[in-house]
């Protein structure tokens, strides 16, 4: 029997996940891509923004250094070294992917991928056009920030997040648009480099899509750190004078700095993909799709952001991963299950962290739901004071009558890494009896996780 053929365009974690599980498999997979295999989230968003949030720790941690029984270090940032660290740091994580598709005998195409017909693909490379027959087909073609028609970008002084990496200068006003995960996340990186920082917020809440309390703890924290938050403003308009740029606000407020960065969303990358020759249905642009990621066109699938689903790299992956599987009839095994997006863990790399899994304590309040949620501040806990930061809190939601964990916040130091436990129990319906009996290593952080279970 010849080999299922795959044709996947996009090769971000969407992308490349899934042509790596087909091939595995034993599939035959040919990738397009039109830029870099690691797509956006290596170029511009997932890997350079958490190496510049890495350094910028680093930096607040050695500006802390006289608390940790040091000398009294003064850092400083480096842009040209900062340039090329993220350059080494990408170089090196690319290199890792290419070789596992290339020890796959993943045929990577460099070149701009669309539909001709249902089962055929062409790729536009720098040789031609050349056409590739498919029994599967993907769509992982990502998404790109959104800049509003107000906003005149010119990548000198008024960026997206895609030209802030870093800035050819360091700003030395920093003014950003938009207090979700991505707005907030620029916020605690340019003021751990010591810049100033001004937020324009359109809501009364930094992180509105979270629970208030989190949001609440993330938000003191900016204003201890002398973050300026234009709350319930607007953004309207952008103005330039020399090196100096304007934010204006529907309240009449202006915020000046040297620098705007807009983090106000993202817009599908499904324009001149030929959906319109295969009758795939779209929705404002993006790509519905089924539980098993199938669009209309049942052996055509789409992964990732252009699926409209939740925008980020792990569930881009894990949505890769179960359509080789479900494409390659190994979802009967009952290991495989549908991927459930109310159960991905996130996390906001600011300072506290941020992490969260499942229900939501206001979510569930606001369902009128029964739960119970108990809660530990890191104050209580020696390693959070052996480490000097016992910022934050660990809550955990769980069902009053059987004791199974629901979700869980967390906010504090390595919040990212701790949730994993909560999102293991979430997943895996434990309960907060099993969390309190596993026997952590002490001193960590973990420990305040059984406390909270308690
Ligand atoms: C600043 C920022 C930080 C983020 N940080 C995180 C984080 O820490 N953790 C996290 O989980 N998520 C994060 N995200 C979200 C994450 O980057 C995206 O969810 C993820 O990149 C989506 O993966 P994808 O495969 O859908 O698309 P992408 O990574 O966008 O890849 C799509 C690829 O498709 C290619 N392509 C598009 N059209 C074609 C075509 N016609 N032919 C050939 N190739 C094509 C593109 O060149 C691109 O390489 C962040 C987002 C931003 C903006």
């Amino acid at each position: 029997m010849r080999p299922t053929r795959f044709v996947i365009i996009g090769g971000g974690p969407g992308g490349n996940t899934a042509a790596s599980y087909a091939a595995r498999h034993g599939a035959e997979v040919v990738l397009i891509e039109r830029e870099i295999i690691g797509g956006a989230a290596h170029l511009w968003d997932c890997i350079p923004s958490k190496s510049m949030i890495a350094t910028g720790g680093a930096m607040s941690f050695l500006a802390r250094a006289g608390r940790m029984g040091l000398g009294d270090v003064k850092p400083r940032i480096d842009v040209g070294n900062l340039a090329s660290r993220l350059a080494g740091v990408e170089h090196r994580i690319n290199r890792s992917t290419t070789s596992m598709l290339e020890g796959q005998r993943v045929r990577v195409i460099e070149g701009t991928g669309s539909l001709q017909g249902p089962h055929q693909v062409v790729a536009e490379t720098v040789d031609g056009l050349e056409e590739i027959e498919a029994d599967v087909v993907v769509l992982s073609t990502g998404s790109r920030p959104r800049v509003p028609d107000w906003a005149p970008v010119d990548g000198e002084r008024i960026l997206t997040t895609r030209e802030a990496y870093p800035p050819a200068e360091m700003p030395d006003h920093l003014v950003v648009i938009g207090s979700g995960v991505t707005g907030v996340e620029f916020v605690h990186m340019f003021k751990s480099f010591g810049c100033e920082v001004t937020l324009v917020v359109s809501r009364q809440q930094v992180l509105p899509q979270k629970d208030p309390e989190v949001a609440a703890a993330l938000e003191a924290d900016f204003l201890r750190r002398g973050v300026r938050l234009f709350k319930g403003a607007r953004a309207r308009s952008i103005e330039r004078d020399g090196d100096e740029v304007s934010v204006h606000c529907d309240d009449g407020r202006k915020a000046t700095g040297s620098h705007i960065i807009l983090a106000v969303g993202s817009l599908p990358n499904s324009e001149g993909l030929g959906l319109d020759n295969v009758g795939i249905e779209t929705k404002g642009g993006y790509i519905p799709i089924d539980p098993y990621c199938r669009t209309s066109v049942p052996h055509i699938y789409a992964a990732g952001d252009v699926s409209g689903k939740l925008p980020l790299s792990s569930v881009a992956q894990m949505q890769g991963r179960k359509i080789a599987e479900h494409a390659m009839g190994l979802s009967d095994d009952r290991r495989h299950r549908v991927l459930d997006y109310d159960k991905a863990a996130s996390a906001v790399f600011t300072e506290p962290e941020i992490a969260d899994v499942g229900l939501a304590e206001a979510d569930a309040f606001a369902e009128g739901r029964k739960i119970r949620v108990t809660k530990v501040p890191f104050t209580a806990s020696a390693k959070a004071v052996i480490n000097d930061d016992p910022r934050g809190f660990i809550k955990i939601v769980s069902d009053p009558a059987t004791g199974v964990v629901l979700g869980g916040s967390i906010v504090g130091l390595h919040a990212a890494e701790l949730i994993a436990i909560i999102a293991l129990a979430v997943s895996s319906g434990l309960t907060v009896h099993d969390i309190k009996e596993s026997l952590f290593v002490h001193p960590t952080l973990a420990e305040a996780l059984a406390d909270a279970a308690e």
